[in-house]
Order: C-alpha cells, then structure tokens, then sequence
C-alpha cells in the first residue's frame, strides 16, 4: 500500500517513522501502533457528500454502507479478497471540482448505459443493472435493506454513468510515542523521559482507533 504522501510512490515520503524509533531507542513507549487510517483520495470519487455515488466490488456488488466513515469502509475494502473497488454515480449529482482532472487522467470515465459501464468494468452486465435496481428501489424508500444505508440524494439512473476505481492509501498513524499533557515522551515505568517532547504525528493515543479529522493542519 502506498502513502497520501507519496501516492505513487515514486516521490520522497518522508513517513518513515524514524521519530518513533528513536524515541523508543531511549525507552520510551508506545501506544495504538496498529492504528492506521487508510483514506480512498486518489481514484473514482467525485463526490464531496453522501447519498449520491455507490461502491461496487470487482463482481458489480455493493459491499458497504457508503454514508458510513472512512474507518468502516476501510474495513470492509480490507475485507474484499482483491480489494478492487468502483464508484458509481450519474449525470444528477454535484461533482467535485477535480472532474475534468480525473476525466482526462483516465481515473473517472463516462457511459451512456449501464451495459456500456459494465463492458468497461469488466464486470457482468446482469448483475450490475440489478445491483443498480435494487439500490434505487432502496433509494425510493428510504431505506437500505442490505446495509442500512438511510442517507439518499437520488436514484442513480440518469445517463451519462461516471465511474471509477478507487482505492485506499495509508494517510495517518493514529499511534506513536506515548505523552503526557505537557508533551513529555513517556518512558519505563510510566516516568518521563527528561528533556524529551513530542507532538504532531509522532505521537500517540490523542485520537484512540480512528483519527479526529482535520486536527493536525489547520485545514
Ligand atoms: C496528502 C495529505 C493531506 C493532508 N491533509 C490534511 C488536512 O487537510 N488537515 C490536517 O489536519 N491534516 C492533514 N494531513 C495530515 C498532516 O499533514 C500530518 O499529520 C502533519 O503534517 C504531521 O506533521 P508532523 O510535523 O508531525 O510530521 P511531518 O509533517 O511528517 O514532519 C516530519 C518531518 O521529519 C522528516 N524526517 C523523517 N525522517 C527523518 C530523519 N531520519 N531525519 C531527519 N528528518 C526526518 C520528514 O522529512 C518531515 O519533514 C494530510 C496529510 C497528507 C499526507
């Protein structure tokens, strides 16, 4: 997996967690170091809200409940044996301003079907259009008998269809060094470790599991 900060990986990524292993050189401690969070940033999305796009797997299914966080998506992505997932939404939803960026990069496409969709997906034509069917019956009622999603903007039935595989990337650690309230590294035996300070992305324990978005930049 690559990082937001090389998403490519081609680039200099300077998240190499060497903070952390010096720190832990002089004994400090550690706290949620299997706590990563993972952000879908650089693919098929175009939407900036909820209730317009769905997430399809590499057999044309839905898989989650796409109003839910970046935490519990991540998990289900993590969950799909080829982690391969689409985007799909329609001419009727606001697109973000990156649209004709991702048109012209290839990353998000256009068809005037579902059949012509499902052709570029390489997914089964039948069971795209009933995976659509069913998600707009649910988007008629209100209510998502398969994963509860309760947030709907429209039906996605209106040609063109953009679509456009996504993909998640390592964006944060939400663990590090352990601190105190004055930003003292904590060492054995729970004590401070003289002369040594930690803030920003180094440390951890401040967010728990799933990172409080927008804290460490003033966005
Ligand atoms: C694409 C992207 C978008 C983001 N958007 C937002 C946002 O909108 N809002 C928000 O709040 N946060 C955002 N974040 C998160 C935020 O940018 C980081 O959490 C924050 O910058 C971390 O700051 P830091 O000073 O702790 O660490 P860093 O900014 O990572 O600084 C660590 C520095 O140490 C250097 N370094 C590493 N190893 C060594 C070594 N061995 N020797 C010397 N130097 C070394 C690195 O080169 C780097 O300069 C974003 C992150 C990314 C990647």
């Amino acid at each position: 997996m690559f990082t937001t900060a090389n998403p490519t990986g081609r680039g200099f990524d300077g998240s190499t967690g060497d903070g952390i292993l010096l720190a832990e050189k002089t004994g400090a401690q550690t706290v949620d170091m299997e706590a990563i969070q993972l952000i879908p940033l650089r693919g098929g999305r175009l939407l900036n809200y909820v209730g317009g796009d769905i997430f399809v797997d590499s057999s044309g299914k839905r898989f989650v409940d796409e109003s839910k966080g970046v935490k519990a998506i991540g998990e289900a992505y993590l969950n799909l044996p080829d982690r391969v997932f689409w985007v799909i939404t329609d001419s009727q939803s606001q697109k973000s301003l990156d649209l004709d960026a991702k048109l012209l990069s290839g990353t998000v496409r256009m068809a005037d079907s579902v059949a012509e969709m499902a052709k570029k997906m390489h997914v089964s034509p039948k069971v795209l259009q009933e995976t659509l069917d069913r998600y707009n019956k649910f988007a008629e009622l209100g209510e998502d008998k398969d994963f509860g999603k309760k947030i709907f903007t429209q039906k996605i039935d209106k040609p063109p269809f953009y679509f456009g595989r996504e993909q998640f990337d390592i964006h944060y650690s939400c663990g590090g060094l352990k601190i105190n309230k004055k930003c003292q590294v904590i060492g054995k035996e729970s004590k401070p470790i003289p002369n040594l300070y930690a803030v920003g992305e180094v440390t951890g324990g401040i967010h728990g599991r799933d990172r409080l978005g927008g804290d460490s930049l003033i966005s």
